[in-house]
């Protein structure tokens, strides 16, 4: 048995990174994992307790003053318990200014008798996927592939995904006694063909439009969508919506969409 601290050299087929956003492991595998500090989002959660919310609803708050190019959460966990967490674009973080202190502005401010009884703190990658997931017997998953959704950093359904993808490909490929890069590729190929793979990219470029408008921009595309009901809540249906009462989105959207290609 190993003891932590302690070399030791193993060998396999393939290994499957998932150690998330730091990616140690594929970048010393030699794939450049850098993220731009702009897109590395800095995220504080606080699990709260004894506070007056509406458990049947998650409310987003959105704004320069409130979350710079991210947006602060308060997810319900239960009638009177809620996650209450932010994320800000690594680029906005200062002393004075960083995750943890708007967290604070704001808990004091909306929560002030609550009880935290939990804290987490992490990056969250929302830039593009790596370029290619794969390499001689190496296969990258979730957060370290950068395969979070960018709009909404959230990245648990698409690392589950991505790891149940691997691990199919990875097993064919040891019973078929080839692990090198071309063998592996249809891991890569499948994700980036599938739903999710389509969406990341549909929402890379959402988000990349959202973090260019200022809180009136912000509030006008808010209260276009106050009163709307949706039979069934997802990002893809609140951005059909947003579009279709805000036509212009789309123009603007595509002209953001040339000015980064
Ligand atoms: C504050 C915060 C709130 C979030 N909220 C949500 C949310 O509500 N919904 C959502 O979908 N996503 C959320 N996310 C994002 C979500 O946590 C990640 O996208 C998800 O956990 C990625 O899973 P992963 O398995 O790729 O990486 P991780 O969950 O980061 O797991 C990587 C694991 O690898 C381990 N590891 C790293 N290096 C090594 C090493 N060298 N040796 C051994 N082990 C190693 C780490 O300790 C860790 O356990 C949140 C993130 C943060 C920071």
């Amino acid at each position: 048995m190993l003891s932590v601290g302690t070399p030791a050299e193993i060998r396999a087929d393939v290994v499957i990174a998932a150690d998330g956003t730091e990616a140690q492991f594929a970048r010393r595998a030699g794939l450049d994992t850098t993220v731009p500090l702009r897109e590395m989002m800095s995220c504080a959660q606080y699990l709260i307790t004894d506070i007056d919310i509406d458990a049947g609803s998650t409310d987003f708050y959105l704004g320069n003053e409130v979350a710079p190019e991210g947006y602060l959460w308060v997810f319900p966990k239960g009638e009177r318990t809620a996650n209450v967490g932010i994320g800000i674009s690594g680029r906005k973080s200062r002393d004075g200014t960083r995750a943890k202190d708007y967290l604070d502005r704001f808990v004091a401010k909306n929560f002030p008798d609550g009880k935290t009884i939990e804290c987490i703190a992490g990056g969250v990658p929302v830039c593009r996927p790596l370029p290619c997931t794969v390499g001689d017997g190496l296969m990258v998953v979730g957060d370290a592939a950068r395969v979070v959704d960018p709009l909404t950093g959230g990245g648990i359904g698409n690392a589950m995904f991505t790891g149940r993808l691997a691990a199919r490909v990875a097993s064919e490929c040891i019973s078929a006694g080839n692990c090198s890069k071309e063998a592996l590729m249809p891991y890569d190929a499948g994700w980036r063909a599938s739903r999710m793979g389509k969406f990341l990219e549909r929402n890379y470029k959402v988000k990349e439009y959202f973090v260019t408008l200022d809180d009136r921009k912000l509030n006008t595309l808010a209260d276009s969508i106050a009163n709307i009901s949706l039979k069934e809540f997802s990002v893809s249906a609140l951005i059909k919506e947003l579009i279709k009462r805000n036509p212009k989105m789309l123009f603007e959207l595509k002209s953001l969409k040339d000015a980064l290609s």
